[in-house]
């Protein structure tokens, strides 16, 4: 029987990638598929792959789609996301959705006690301790997507506990590695999306910019792997070869290694614990030349210093955090934000807004709201000065 996946967010660059990744795999068989708006490329998934079952998040578009499409079920805006997932009788679920937006449907996808194919670093961020409290308690495994924490996992399968001393999170640096603040003060939408080693979403090249995407993936591996946050290092590693590397008791380091192409990470998860031939290039290490690595700048990368402090925190700081980059950055990418006033409105977001206690996800989403709502006033203080 092959395995019945759900892919949540199966437009954008993770989904499309993986739908590649099914294609080849006869072992797997999507059931179910969801974006936010983009209801015609959806249809036309559904179509390709003989998909019965789709949901929208955007009402209009799901509207709009249910008129198009008369090859199956279309479901609507958030509880149609939800029962898309625990109506689906999956194996797992793959969540690609882009922000907090993807914690709803990983609480959704665990509660049920299906595995999950973890690719929206922000449910670790923001959901932490319940969202891994509530897979341990219904059996269901997060298998990690995101590349650095994918290595990890590997790395980390073999090790008994108690060996591991670090894990190092590597870090490209981004387009504006070795800029100063001052260089950065004009630095244009278009120049920030230009990601020199990795092809990927938006929102996810925007936080690779400020390195505020190392920052939610230290948190995210805090909460995968359990290791305190003394114990987790960035290091930047301008060719995106290595991926990520764990140090052990007695003194060895171990890498994990290969070109950067999400499709490898895809399909570890979507096959874990088998592996699958996958057909990317093999790493010519003579061809690549040489590896190089140095520290964080983290007083011009600031947005790594906010989330290692947020992390510290704890609470909901971590979601607050979030909350502010998502409002911040979606500004920036709409020209009303400069580059450097990201970490500004996190900074003065976090201020105050202080960190308090996570009785439940209801205070989860209060939060995230009140910071969305305290990280848009000071967007627009900054507009109409
Ligand atoms: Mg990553």
């Amino acid at each position: 029987m092959p395995r019945r996946l759900v892919i949540l967010g199966s437009t954008g660059s993770i989904g499309t990638q993986a739908l590649d990744v099914v294609q080849r795999a006869p072992d797997l068989s999507v059931v179910a598929l969801s974006a936010d708006g983009a209801w015609e490329e959806l249809i036309g998934q559904a179509r390709e792959h003989g998909v019965r079952r789709i949901a929208l998040s955007d009402v209009d578009a799901a509207a709009r789609a249910a008129e198009a499409w008369t090859g199956g079920d279309v479901l609507s805006g958030p509880d149609g996301l939800v029962r898309l997932i625990t109506e689906s009788n999956a194996d797992l679920v793959l969540n690609a959705i882009v922000g907090s937006a993807g914690l709803v449907p990983t609480v959704a996808a665990l509660g049920e006690g299906i595995d999950l194919a973890l690719a929206n670093k922000e449910s670790l961020v923001v959901g932490g301790e319940l969202v891994t409290q509530l897979a341990e308690a219904t059996g269901a495994t997060i298998i990690p997507v995101d590349s650095e924490h994918s290595a990890l996992h590997q790395l980390l399968g073999s090790e008994p506990p108690g060996t591991v001393d670090r894990l190092i999170l590597t870090a490209s640096g981004g387009p504006f590695r070795g800029r100063s603040a001052a260089e950065l003060q004009d630095v244009t939408v278009e120049q920030a999306l230009a990601h020199p080693t990795w092809d990927m979403g938006g929102k996810i090249t925007i936080d690779s910019a400020t390195l505020m995407n190392k920052g939610l993936e230290l948190i995210e591996a805090h909460h995968l792997f359990g290791t305190p946050y003394e114990q987790i290092d960035v290091v930047v590693h301008p060719q995106s070869i290595v991926h990520s590397l764990i140090q052990l008791c007695d003194g060895a380091t171990l890498a994990h290694l290969g070109y950067p192409d999400m499709r490898v990470p895809i399909a570890y998860a979507l096959h874990y614990p088998d592996r699958v031939d996958v057909p990317v290039a093999r790493l010519d290490l003579a061809a690549v030349g040489s590896l190089t690595f140095e520290p964080v700048d983290e007083e011009t990368f600031a947005c790594l210093r906010l989330a290692r402090e947020a992390a510290r925190a704890a609470g909901t700081a971590p979601c607050t955090l979030n909350a502010a980059n998502e409002v911040a950055v979606h500004a920036f990418l709409s020209g009303r934000l400069r580059f450097l006033e990201i970490a500004s409105v996190i900074e003065e977001t976090l201020e105050s807004l202080p960190a308090s206690t996570v009785h439940s996800f209801d205070s989860l989403a209060a939060a995230d709201g009140q910071a969305r709502r305290i990280a848009s006033e000071l967007v627009n203080a900054r507009t109409t000065a």
